[in-house]
């Protein structure tokens, strides 16, 4: 995998993104992606990056959920 920036080979890693959905700071772990060793750029191949979009979704999901829950509501 070469880097998209400079072009050198990037290599296989893991990272950690945060991602600010507007109500809180969602935090993804042990993202598999690929470091570029010469300039430091990461980048994720087009599984992982609909992954993460299907992660970000989901915890805006849930989010909404939990924010109508009443206490009354949930007795
Ligand atoms: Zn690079």
């Amino acid at each position: 995998m070469k880097c998209m920036k400079c072009g050198e080979t990037a290599f296989k890693s893991v990272t950690s993104e945060a991602i600010e959905l507007g109500f809180g700071l969602l935090v993804i772990r042990n993202i598999p992606c690929y470091k570029c060793e010469t300039c430091d750029e990461i980048f994720y191949t087009g599984d992982v990056v609909e992954r993460i979009e299907a992660i970000v979704s989901e915890a805006k999901r849930l989010m909404q959920k939990i924010r109508v829950i009443e206490y009354d509501e949930a007795a």
